[in-house]
């Protein structure tokens, strides 16, 4: 039998960042925000991985996003309350530059952040005295109305008069997939992503003769990034590494198995790193491997956020345009935020 819920002014689907910060703004303009994700935690591709080891320590992996950049008058605010606040912290202002084996170290540049509890922080700080509910997956909408109905996988459903997809452009298609949008149902449908690889490790030791927070690699037939995770994290932290692999490799290897992923990834680090050490690759407490199928959008919707007044839906997140700059956290929250503001019209 199907559970109706009361109805919100506004039901978000997707925890992601851009949605969390869309329903604050909602929130904070008086409107009742309900934001519904699919995951058992907030804050989407912002992800970290908790790790206890035999020995009672947690290491945490940002298997997600890695760091942000804030270049907008706003995002610039948002780091300076998030550092004030605690839970957000200046990481580095350098990232080394790995090239046919040979690894630069350039002048110090723009602040990166990233909170020192993990990414995923930065969700959890933004759905604070938010109506979030988890674990609850949508399958499907329905139109009622000038509003809309949403069906979740465990039988339940929701009336809003406004709805809002924050999810990855290919989830929002296929949601769409059965009603008439038109045009901008057409943009979402041309958006593309690329997959990643991405694997944690907790070392038993730090890297000998490594001292970077985080390498950037060009040409490596594998690898794209590797940072040394616990450079992010409070003193007494295992030693830990993310590693990402480049988009030609995630999806050339995107049907294996994580554990079949895992030793190719590995081994590709530390020949990098030159770590081999009596024929084992990182010797490590703990290893894992993540893939995301829709880690980074390559052709995005050219509009900030979009919204529909006749249909009272819209859509955010970093596949649509609110600067000129990449798909990164930045453009997710302006996304997010441009969205409110059309809403609130
Ligand atoms: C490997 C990797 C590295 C990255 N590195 C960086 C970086 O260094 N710097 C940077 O700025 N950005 C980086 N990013 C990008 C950054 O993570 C994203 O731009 C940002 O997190 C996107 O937020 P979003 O709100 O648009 O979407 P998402 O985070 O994708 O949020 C979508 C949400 O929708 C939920 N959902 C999906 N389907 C359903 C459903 N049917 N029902 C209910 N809920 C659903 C998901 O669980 C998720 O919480 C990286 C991303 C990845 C994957």
């Amino acid at each position: 039998m199907t559970a109706h819920n009361p109805a919100p002014d506004l039901l978000i689907i997707g925890a992601g960042l851009a949605g969390l910060v869309c329903a604050r703004d909602a929130l904070g303009a008086g409107l009742r925000v309900k934001v519904l994700d699919k995951s058992k935690g907030v804050s989407g591709r912002a992800a970290t991985r908790r790790i206890q080891l035999d020995d009672g320590r947690e290491a945490r992996l940002d298997h997600g996003a890695r760091f942000f950049t804030a270049r907008h008058d706003r995002t610039k605010a948002f780091a300076e309350a998030g550092i004030r606040e605690g839970w957000l912290s200046e990481w580095t202002r350098t990232v080394s530059e790995w090239q046919g084996g040979e690894i630069h170290t350039p002048a110090d540049g723009h602040p990166r952040y990233a909170p020192a509890e993990g990414f995923s922080a930065m969700g959890r700080a933004l759905a604070r005295g938010l109506d979030v509910q988890t674990n609850t997956e949508v399958t499907s909408l329905e139109r009622r109305g000038k509003g809309w109905r949403v069906h979740t996988r465990d039988g339940a459903s929701w009336e809003t008069p406004r709805l809002i997809l924050n999810l990855p452009a290919p989830q929002v298609a296929a949601l769409l997939e059965d009603h008439e949008i038109g045009d901008a149902a057409e943009a979402v449908g041309r958006v593309r992503f690329d997959p990643c690889w991405a694997v944690g490790v907790v070392l038993e030791r730090d890297l000998i003769d490594h001292t970077w927070p985080a390498l950037k690699l060009t040409g490596h037939p594998a690898l794209d990034w590797i940072a040394r995770e616990h450079t992010k994290r409070a003193s007494g932290h295992p030693p830990a590494l993310m590693l990402h692999a480049g988009a030609e490799w995630s999806r050339t290897n995107l049907e294996r198995r994580p554990d079949e992923v895992l030793p190719d990834l590995l081994d590709a680090a530390a020949e990098v790193l030159d770590q081999k050490i009596l024929g084992q690759s990182l010797p490590h407490f703990h290893a894992f491997a993540h893939r995301w199928r829709y880690a980074t959008p390559t052709a995005r919707v050219p509009e900030p956020c979009h919204w529909d007044e006749a249909l009272n839906i819209g859509w955010c997140g970093d596949w649509l345009t609110p600067d000129p700059h990449g798909p990164r956290v930045e453009a997710a929250l302006l996304s997010g935020w441009r969205l409110a503001a059309r809403v609130k019209e």
